[in-house]
């Protein structure tokens, strides 16, 4: 069952950019051509009838809408970044999710966008133009080498540099306060890769292991350190890992390695969208605070993990 292909019957989802575009105004435009309805979980998401193609469309050329999934939209908003807060995204391009937060931060506040890779550093670049933010940065490099206690990151005590600056600035705003970590994986959750699995080794393309184990070990080891980087932090209060995969070895597997750091750092695990009942696989305690969404009813297979520094959690329900 894990590789059928996804149902098309399945709705379209797109993602109203409200930097450029408030959602009834685009309920609006787009019910000039289609049925159009809000969906009832994730802001700013509408969902269109199966099948139509609105790449040509208007409000996509011109970035007033994404077309991103509701999985993919259900990464950010889980985050759910302050306007005003300085937020990390810290395997970002090609800039999907960064240019949902600015978004979810009404373009207030600060984003650092980092990416490893230069030619995608491009895409990066040009989905943050076409988004119209105009409150991120981009830093091209590895998120794994930036020191947490750099004091563009992490600044609590003042130092010469920044005195004048804090003359208007508390230090809070002088911190990352949530961390999007949405880094490489096999993506085998998603439509692509399950054909890649059908397809012999060699015309896929990718060696003869490709999401064979030696890669998957690869992938969440990184992801382990990438998870673990995020979470020291010092500033953090919000944090979030998500995958395309399918594998418990890139997911529960990680978070479950990274739980007694992440603990030991003072973060709990929290519910994200607490209504959607497909959750992590059940390996261990607290795995239900996990969310999966499945590639076959979902269309596409994600993974969502969020941790919250105990002191916080009361805060974020309100
Ligand atoms: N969040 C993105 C979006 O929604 O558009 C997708 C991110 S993609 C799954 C992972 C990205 O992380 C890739 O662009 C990859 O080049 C980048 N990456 C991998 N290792 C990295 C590292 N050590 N530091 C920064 N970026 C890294």
């Amino acid at each position: 069952a894990l590789y059928q292909t996804p149902d098309v019957s399945k709705p379209r989802y797109v993602r109203v950019n409200t930097l450029k575009m408030d959602v009834d105004s685009a309920v609006l435009e787009l019910g000039k051509q289609f049925t159009v309805q809000k969906d009832d979980m994730v802001p700013d998401l509408l969902i269109l009838p199966p099948g139509c193609d609105l790449h040509a469309h208007s409000l996509v050329t011109n970035g007033s809408v994404f077309l991103q999934g509701k999985a993919s939209s259900m990464v950010a908003a889980a985050l759910a970044p302050k306007p005003g807060w300085k937020v990390l995204d810290a395997c970002s391009a090609p800039g999907n999710k960064t240019v949902h937060l600015a978004a979810l931060m009404k373009g207030k506040g600060k984003i650092i966008a980092c990416e490893l890779n230069k030619e995608r550093v491009k895409r990066l670049e040009e989905t943050i133009r076409l988004s119209g933010a105009a409150n991120i940065e981009v830093l091209y490099g590895d998120f794994l080498k930036l020191d947490p206690k750099d004091p563009s990151y992490s600044e609590h005590s003042l130092n010469f540099c920044t005195c004048y600056i804090s003359l208007f600035l508390t230090s809070k705003e002088l911190q990352v306060r949530a961390i999007l970590l949405d880094p490489s994986c096999s993506g085998s959750g998603t439509a692509a890769n399950r054909l890649d699995h059908l397809l012999p080794s060699h015309t896929a393309g990718h060696g003869a292991d490709f999401n064979g184990s030696e890669r998957l070990n690869k992938l969440a080891a990184f992801q382990k350190k990438a998870l673990e980087h995020a979470l020291s932090f010092p500033a953090v209060e919000r944090v979030v890992y998500s995958t395309c995969s399918i594998d418990q070895i890139e997911n529960e597997d990680v978070v479950q390695s990274l739980l007694p750091v992440a603990i030991s750092y003072g973060f709990q695990l929290a519910t994200p969208f607490p209504k959607w009942h497909r959750r992590g696989l059940p390996v261990f305690d607290g795995s239900e605070h996990l969310l999966r969404t499945n590639i076959v009813k979902d269309k596409v297979g994600f993974f969502i993990a969020l941790f919250v520094r105990k002191d916080m959690v009361n805060d974020c329900k309100k």
